[in-house]
């Protein structure tokens, strides 16, 4: 029996079909976003003390209560902000979970949802599989700005959602506060329009800017499902351990979904990030760490004949390659992993339409020598 496609467009993830032609040629894997470094020894150190002193069963539904008292003390710490661990905080499955149990509970079938584009893979067969229709803006090299006005013009009676990703992966971008300030003007208009707010790269951020969470913002708050991964932060991202925040009533409907999607998150490590949170230095600490890689590796780059776009925020450095070929970016991306030793994302990936614009994605959270050795391999390029 053949069984008919919900999401018959869909293949394998670029990122995988990348690290699976690294490996092939043992090509240094700039492509997927990974480090190549251990996570910290304490943190394993603490997960490994909780498993032997017996947390290895099912942990509360929304998660560990001491994890979301943690998470709370750290918003109020960065951001001035309070948040109820109690109903408003969900320890999720990465934040991949938090973002398809966010979608889940809102979309129905013919609600209209808008991406930006280049987007995360996630977002869009999310919405399809409930039966959502997603409305696309595409937004272009190299400034990759939102004109809100435009916008506007995007938003009918159905739109129920706006997914939004800051900071930004593939593009680096990181919003202002001039545009949250914009995105607040749509709530005014519309009484069923909800906010998925991506933050999954909120430490990530470079040169002097803030981080503009949703939470910042009390209109938006209102509306929002946050989304935020400990695996970008914490350097383990096959943990797969993240949350989600949203206000009373919107965490209510999100725990109807996460309770029958995962019910629960691996316990050990929940009481793990509780005590490693204790330390505000493990992440403030994030911005130095990777704009040293960041410049590494744009040191490096300066000397190709890449041409670097600008990196706000993430680890994903983005790069021109017009003065290299003008072959179309997919080709040249498995023409380095093959031939040259090095691999990378091909920008148009995050397109449905292929936007094809001679960028690559290269992922700097890796080991100094391995940027150093990937730098040395990408001059021949
Ligand atoms: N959002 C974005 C923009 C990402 O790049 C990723 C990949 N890590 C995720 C969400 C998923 O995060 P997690 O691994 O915590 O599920
Ligand atoms: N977030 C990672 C990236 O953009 C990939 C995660 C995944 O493979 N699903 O590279």
């Amino acid at each position: 029996m053949l069984m008919s496609s919900k999401l018959p467009g869909i293949g394998t993830s670029i990122f995988t079909v990348i690290s699976a032609l690294a490996q092939e040629h043992n090509a240094i894997n700039l492509g997927q976003g990974f480090p190549d470094y251990p996570t910290s020894e304490h943190l394993m150190d603490l997960v490994n003390k909780y498993m032997r002193q017996g947390y290895n069963q099912y942990a509360p539904m929304p998660g560990v209560m001491r994890l979301r008292e943690r998470i709370a003390e750290k918003i109020e710490g960065m951001y001035g902000i309070n948040v109820d661990p109690d109903r408003e905080i969900t320890i999720t499955s990465g934040a991949s979970e938090a973002l398809f149990s966010a979608i889940a509970c809102l979309i129905r079938p013919g609600d209209e949802v808008i991406i930006f584009e280049p987007a995360y893979d996630l977002y869009r067969p999310a919405v399809e599989i409930f039966g959502g229709v997603v409305k696309t803006y595409e937004l272009l090299a190299p400034d990759f700005q939102v004109n809100w006005n435009y916008l506007k013009r995007m938003m009918s009676s159905k739109t129920r959602l706006i997914i939004i990703n800051n900071p930004h992966n593939p593009s680096g971008k990181v919003f202002k506060e001039s545009d949250l300030l914009e995105l607040e003007k749509f709530l005014d208009s519309s009484h069923d329009l909800f906010i998925v707010s991506d933050e999954a790269y909120e430490h990530l951020i470079f040169d002097g800017l803030e981080h503009q969470s949703v939470l910042r913002y009390p209109r938006l708050r209102e509306r929002a499902f946050a989304a935020f991964s400990f695996g970008k932060t914490f350097h383990n991202t096959g943990w797969k351990i993240g949350y989600c925040i949203a206000p009373p009533a919107l965490t209510k409907e999100f725990r109807k979904v996460h309770q029958f999607n995962v019910f629960s998150v691996n316990t050990p490590m929940q009481h793990a990030f509780a005590a490693f949170l204790e330390d505000p230095i493990e992440y403030l600490g994030l911005s130095t760490f990777f704009t040293h890689k960041r410049d590494l590796f744009l040191d490096i780059i300066e000397k190709s004949r890449f041409t670097p776009l600008a990196c706000e925020g993430t680890y994903f450095q983005t790069c021109l390659y017009d003065r290299i070929s003008d072959e179309k970016d997919i080709d040249l991306c498995r023409r380095l992993t093959t031939d040259l030793g090095v691999a990378a994302i091909p920008f148009s990936a995050f397109y449905t339409n292929g936007t094809n614009q001679n960028i690559i994605r290269f992922c700097f959270a890796k080991k100094d020598e391995t940027l150093e050795r990937a730098g040395e391999l990408l001059l021949k390029a």
